[in-house]
């Protein structure tokens, strides 16, 4: 069984890219900067974002990018979930990190990081996906802290972020098994004890993707959801990727329009119930027969 080649070239554009990024984000940079940086950063090593670069502070989970004109900066007592997603031909590496300027969640961080390091070293092929649930709770759990239970690892497959497969943050009997030569991104979000341990959805809405390409019958709508197709496929975006074509003002009306026309859906931010903190790490794997490749590897 052969793994395409593109899935390892995206994981070491990922991994450079995390790698620089962890280095340099620090109090006072905007969110807008980090997102431009970390994106151009991707092409410029030959890849292509296989979604918008994700920055989520302190309780909003995932599914935060930068807005056009966002102004948000990041603070002395922020924890920073950083999510940056690769493709190569289509081929994903999906990659995340937190870094805590807040000494108060420094353990938050720690534990959450081990525990994706204790999870994938249990990956191989035939392993249940709610074993590795199991290990992420438990590991959460006996470090003092609680795992998002609405959020999972997935599989991935090309031009698409989840495949199918859900690899859960807490124990989920009968469960599929891990497929070797397949390839998964695990992604334990843990939070504080006292937190609800689910995420909710925000009113806000910034990252959208295709569902597929159907005409609605406004030339304008039309022309732009093409251009989405071209672009980016059926991976997410924002609006942020579409100002040389659309009007800024117009942008998330037309977005909006679309997503009522059911030709995109969009990604609701998700924040943890309770308003508690959330770190996250993430890698992507392939399983093989007897251990793992970390196609993330930094
Ligand atoms: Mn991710
Ligand atoms: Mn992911």
């Amino acid at each position: 069984m052969k793994v395409p080649q593109d899935y390892f070239k995206a994981g070491k554009i990922a991994s450079k890219v995390c790698k620089e990024t962890a280095k340099g984000v620090a109090i006072g940079d905007k969110v807008l900067d980090i997102c431009t940086k970390v994106e151009g950063m991707i092409k410029g090593l030959g890849g292509a974002p296989a979604f918008p670069c994700n920055v989520c502070i302190n309780s909003i989970a995932a599914h935060y990018t930068a807005e056009i004109d966002d102004e948000s900066v990041i603070q002395d007592g922020d924890v920073v979930k950083i999510d940056v997603g690769v493709h190569v031909k289509g081929f994903i590496a999906d990659t995340a990190f937190t870094i805590s300027f807040n000494p108060n969640y420094n353990e938050l961080v720690m534990a959450t990081k081990d525990v994706l390091n204790e999870a994938i070293s249990m990956v191989r092929g035939g392993i249940k996906v709610g074993d590795i649930g199991h290990v992420i709770e438990n590991g959460a759990s006996k470090r003092g802290f609680r795992p998002i239970s609405n959020l999972s690892g997935h599989l991935l497959k090309q031009y698409c972020i989840h495949g199918g497969v859900s690899i859960p943050n807490v124990w989920v009997a009968n469960t599929p098994s891990l497929k070797a030569y397949e390839v998964y991104a695990v992604e334990p979000f843990l939070t504080t004890s006292d937190g609800a341990g689910i995420v909710r959805d925000d009113r806000r809405e910034v990252i959208y993707a295709l569902i597929g390409r159907r005409k609605i019958g406004d030339k304008k709508l039309d022309f732009l959801a093409e251009e989405i197709w071209n672009r980016f496929k059926t991976l997410p975006f924002t609006a942020r990727w579409l100002t040389d074509i659309v009007e800024k003002d117009e942008t998330k009306k037309m977005l909006k329009k679309l997503v009522k026309g059911k030709v995109l859906r969009a990604y609701p931010v998700l924040l943890e119930a309770s308003g508690r903190y959330v770190a996250q790490f993430e890698k992507t794997v392939v399983p093989t027969e007897s251990g793992v490749i970390v196609t993330t590897d930094y």
